[in-house]
């Protein structure tokens, strides 16, 4: 699934493509799950934002236009074999492709996200100053759910998805399953540093394209940080810390990756 990193990349290079351009159509064939789209037509993109995993492009006349990648879905900036909606502007065209058809992509007025829950109660973004270990911990006080599946929440902190909260919980030495409110102040502290290194260093190299090859950048370049997944995809695989092998185990409904001697 993309999750930040890739999102965010994403957003990147679509930017200069699509900021000043007056959108000139958007073409699809479903209504309902491509909401309010004619909303978008003759108006200016006037930006590009991302809130977690969520692509926001401001449009002139107080309106958005959002676009959720869900599982395997991403902006191209050539047609893909499952194409979903073509978004036509001032002389270019992007191209959302999503074989899973799990991705979302919706017109409405700036600021209002009442049709997307998550989004409405998004906690802080990783690389904001607002995002801090004390807080963090706050948070994970609040739950005795598994770890991973309040991260996972986007609550504590936005944009983490099964590949890079794996990657994080890996990096801290913390078990998926361990029970939020059982995260002391020095876990936290762990966890956070771990969540923004593993971030950053995914974004730096374009995020995580796996073998399925769904995600690509725009242009169709893959992302190259999978080479550096220490726990992701790795199982029966030896820890690179302990040498142990790495397990799996389902965790809220995602199969986590994890060492179960050094992540505890
Ligand atoms: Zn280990």
């Amino acid at each position: 699934m993309p999750e930040l990193p890739e999102v965010e990349t994403t957003r990147r290079i679509l930017e200069p493509h699509v900021v000043g351009r007056r959108v000139l159509g958007l073409e699809h064939d479903d209504p309902k799950k491509y909401r309010h789209t004619d909303l978008a037509v003759g108006r200016e993109v006037l930006s590009t934002r991302r809130r977690g995993k969520y692509l926001i492009f401001p449009l002139r006349g107080g309106l958005e236009l959002i676009i959720h990648l869900g599982m395997s879905g991403s902006l191209r900036l050539q047609p893909g074999g499952h194409t979903r909606v073509r978004l036509e502007l001032e002389g270019t065209t992007v191209f959302f492709n999503d074989p899973r058809r799990f991705g979302r992509l919706l017109v409405v007025p700036a600021g209002e996200y009442s049709a997307m829950p998550t989004l409405a109660r998004m906690g802080p973004e990783p690389f904001s100053r607002s995002f801090t270990a004390r807080l963090l911990h706050e948070h994970l006080q609040q739950s005795c759910s598994a770890l991973k599946t309040v991260l996972l929440s986007q609550r504590p902190v936005a944009g983490l998805g099964n590949i890079y909260a794996d990657e994080a919980l890996w990096l801290a030495k913390l078990a998926p399953y361990r029970p939020a409110c059982k995260v002391d102040a020095a876990a936290a502290r762990r966890l956070h540093r771990a969540i923004r290194r593993v971030l950053r260093r995914a974004l730096s190299l374009g995020g995580s394209t796996l073998s399925d090859g769904v995600y690509t950048r725009p242009s169709g370049e893959p992302g190259y940080f999978q080479i550096e997944h220490k726990v992701y995809g790795r199982a029966k695989q030896p820890c690179l810390r302990c040498g142990r092998q790495v397990a799996t185990m389902v965790v809220g409904g995602r199969t986590s990756h994890y060492c179960p001697v050094c992540q505890r």
